[in-house]
């Protein structure tokens, strides 16, 4: 404690005296020095409900990181679902500025944008590995940041939960007739596709979909995987888990800066929030990796049955997730542009990986 109140003493001293030497009467020297040291203070308001220490526990990591970072300069405060605003509206209250930056999933958003979707996770589209690649190193992150550029925002990559499961149904549905008519709360274009399949699909936050499944507003729910979706306690109310979740098979979450809270931020306090940004998206996958296993075995040996999706099901859903893409790039030039870029990565990607990482995980995960 003493050798720290110390130095920031020192550099306090030395500041004023760097202020005190510019002899000319003129503040501008020496004025960035203790500019550096005023507290910024955040508010982020989450999408995720507090129990869920994988998602929600990202944006825990971010202001714990930033706040260790600055040397308590620069502080977070972190609000789950609900608590600020309502978990489907964390990316309004960041471009109006009731919260400085948020934690979410753009595929929430597809009603403001549908190429938001590119900033998540698309059916049938890429792993985890594959989207982080496009959105940290090839182009994937300037282009949606195109899009967040209309609403005041700045989306930096927050995580991944890797490759989701089918989540909960109440009855079996053994082929794709039998989608007809279910109510299944499926956010995204996950969720437009099990429309093109006759599915009724609903949005509801995290935090308020086991009631609804609970009550039978909903007939099926997805969320995540094991880890997660134990805790939210979908297994007492649905007893047969499908997988895999070819909507998402590698969703990345994100966190969003308001524009201008962004520009007023300290060009070192900047460069924190991006690398806790990163440490906190490492620590997601992570969590998710080493939970979900041991979750997996809990869930089997209490009873939930385990479903594969049946052929017809993912064919018939891989055409109507293609078809929904065309349809949306030959309507709207933007979306054509950022989903053309998409489309070649996941297509060089897919064939690089069929080949040594496709290979090696047959042989070794059977
Ligand atoms: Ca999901």
């Amino acid at each position: 404690m003493k050798r720290r109140e110390f130095l920031q003493g020192s550099v306090l001293s030395a500041a004023a005296a760097a202020v005190g030497c510019s002899g000319n009467g003129s503040s501008s020297q020496g004025a960035p020095a203790i500019q550096t040291q005023k507290k910024v203070k955040w508010r982020l308001a989450s999408s995720f409900p507090r129990s869920l220490d994988t998602i929600f526990g990202a944006a825990e990591v971010l202001a714990e990181r930033v706040e260790a970072m600055s040397g308590g300069q620069f502080t977070l405060r972190v609000h789950p679902a609900g608590e600020l605003v309502p978990g489907l509206q964390v990316m309004d209250a960041v471009q109006q500025g009731t919260a400085h930056c948020g934690q979410s999933a753009s595929y929430y958003y597809t009603g403001k944008n549908p190429a938001l979707t590119f900033d998540t996770c698309v059916p049938f589209g890429m792993t985890a590995r594959q989207q982080e690649a496009w959105l940290h190193e090839g182009g994937g992150s300037e282009l949606v940041n195109g899009l967040f550029a209309d609403f005041g925002i700045r989306s930096f990559p927050g995580g991944n939960t890797g490759v989701q499961m089918g989540g909960w149904f109440k009855k079996e549905v053994p082929s794709l007739g039998d989608l007809k008519g279910l109510k299944m709360r499926i956010p995204g274009m996950g969720g437009d596709v099990m429309a093109a399949l006759g599915v009724s699909v609903q949005q509801i936050a995290g935090g308020e979909i086991f009631p609804a499944l609970e009550r039978g507003v909903i007939d099926a729910t997805e969320w995540v995987g094991p880890y997660d979706d134990e805790k939210l306690g979908f297994h007492k109310a649905a007893r047969f888990y499908y997988y895999p979740g070819w909507w998402e098979p590698g969703p990345s979450l994100s966190f969003y800066v308001n524009q201008k809270a962004w520009d007023d931020l300290p060009s070192h306090l900047q460069a924190i929030f991006k690398t806790a940004c990163q440490e906190a998206a490492s620590a997601m996958q992570a969590r998710y990796d080493v939970k979900n296993p041991p979750a997996f075995e809990r869930l089997l040996s209490g009873g939930v049955q385990l479903r594969p999706f049946a052929g017809d099901i993912m064919k018939g859903a891989q055409e109507a997730a293609r078809q929904i893409l065309s349809e949306q790039a030959a309507k709207d030039p933007s979306y054509r542009k950022i989903y053309e870029a998409w489309e070649a990565s996941r297509k060089a990607q897919a064939k690089w990986f069929s080949t040594a990482e496709l290979a090696y995980a047959q042989f070794a995960f059977s």
